[in-house]
């Protein structure tokens, strides 16, 4: 009986990896895509160094309002001076924040991107657009807001805080675990994301013992980027469905709460997921996925407990209800609303995973 059955979808789109050399990469793929409009999209904080590197492009159009979750109003004003300017290249430069809004232009343009991550939250590899209204996050998938190009160059990401780069390499590992059993998750994927959980759990402790040393940040933006991979393939799985319910209708800050909540899903999934549990195990180089996964955020110093970050427990109820109605019918373990009461509750305290109990058997 054949074991190896799938479709995958690999994405069209050039990766330049050359740390200190943005400025040069830029211009060579800008000419190659032979912009002569182009706009920088960089938030404030970032609008010295977007300047510095776009310095050898025909910039017509510089754009600092960039804001989390793409507001649907800063959508519509940058999408405006877009087409004010005649833009034909958008080049952004930042994190998911910066690309996201990059992305709401290309979403109704097809305006090509050329992105310049400074986080690990690995969106600039994603067909993945997301905008929101009234404090309501919706998402979805057009390839036209795929970036036509991305330039990694970790010098940029130096300046980015320790607590942040934890909480956002984390993101990134989140991205490669819930790839291991998201909706469409194939082969490909999971050898995609094993690789990047290899390269995250190397470079983020390098990262905290030497905040200032390149090493570490190269290895976080190759596991980054793997993981946007591997994620826009395999799509939501348990993990970010819980995840985008916490941040869209809580506000709670996006890279920690993929960073408390992680452990928690793998504790629920793995005993029914045995090849992922092993794939991860091996890339974290540990014998046991969840202890693997412990031990680097023991060492990272990582976001513990939902009630840090503002979740009240009284949501408790309502966000499980939310959760279940949106679980992939693939979830290698059932879930029911009381194992969803008990993850959240556990994530709300920072419970030790390994001490709860669920209602679902698992499958093994
Ligand atoms: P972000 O872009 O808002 O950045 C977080 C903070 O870090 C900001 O204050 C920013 O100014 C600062 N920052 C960024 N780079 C820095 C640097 N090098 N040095 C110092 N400070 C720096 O947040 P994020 O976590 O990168 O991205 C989160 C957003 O991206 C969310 O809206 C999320 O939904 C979206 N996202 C989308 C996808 C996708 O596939 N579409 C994937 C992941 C995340």
């Amino acid at each position: 009986m054949s074991e190896l059955h799938f479709e995958h979808e690999s994405l069209p789109q050039r990766v330049c990896f050359a740390s200190g050399e943005a400025r040069a990469m830029l211009a060579r793929v800008v000419a190659r895509l032979k912009g002569s409009r182009v706009m920088v999209i960089a938030s404030a904080r970032d609008a010295d160094r977007a300047t510095q590197i776009t310095a050898d492009l025909p910039v017509v159009h510089r754009h600092t309002e960039v804001a989390m979750h793409v507001p649907v109003q800063t959508a519509k004003r940058a999408r405006a001076a877009a087409g004010e300017h005649d833009v034909d290249v958008l080049v952004c430069l930042g994190g998911g924040s910066a690309i996201g809004l990059a992305k709401a232009i290309a979403l109704t343009t097809g305006i090509p991107i050329v992105a310049v991550p400074t986080t690990y939250a690995g969106s600039e590899a994603t067909t993945v657009w997301g905008l929101t209204e009234d404090g309501h996050k919706t998402t979805g998938v057009d390839p036209r807001v795929l970036p036509w190009a991305v330039i990694y160059d970790a010098e940029l990401t130096m300046s980015l805080p320790v607590p942040m780069s934890v909480a956002s390499g984390l993101n990134a590992v989140a991205h490669c675990m819930d790839s291991m059993w998201g909706p469409r998750a194939d082969p490909i994927d999971r050898a995609v994301a094993q690789e990047g959980i290899r390269a995250l759990s190397i470079g983020l402790p390098q990262i905290v013992a030497d905040p200032g040393g390149l090493g570490g940040r190269e290895q976080v933006l190759y596991g980054a980027y793997l993981a946007g991979v591997a994620f826009s393939s395999a799509g939501s799985g348990l993990h970010h469905k819980i995840c985008h319910v916490l941040g869209g209708t809580y506000n709670l800050p996006h890279a920690q709460t993929h960073a408390v909540v992680l452990p928690y899903v793998l504790a629920f999934n793995t005993p029914a997921a045995p090849e992922a549990a092993n794939r991860i195990a091996t890339a974290l180089g540990s014998t046991d996925a969840l202890d693997g996964l412990q031990e680097l955020r023991q060492r990272l110093g990582a976001p513990k407990a939902l009630r840090d970050y503002g979740f009240d427990a009284s949501n408790i109820d309502a966000a499980g209800a939310a959760i279940l109605s949106v679980v992939p019918n693939n979830n290698p373990r059932p879930v029911t609303t009381g194992d969803l009461h008990r993850l959240l509750y556990g994530a709300w305290q920072g419970t030790d995973p390994t001490t709860i109990t669920y209602d679902t058997e698992s499958r093994r």
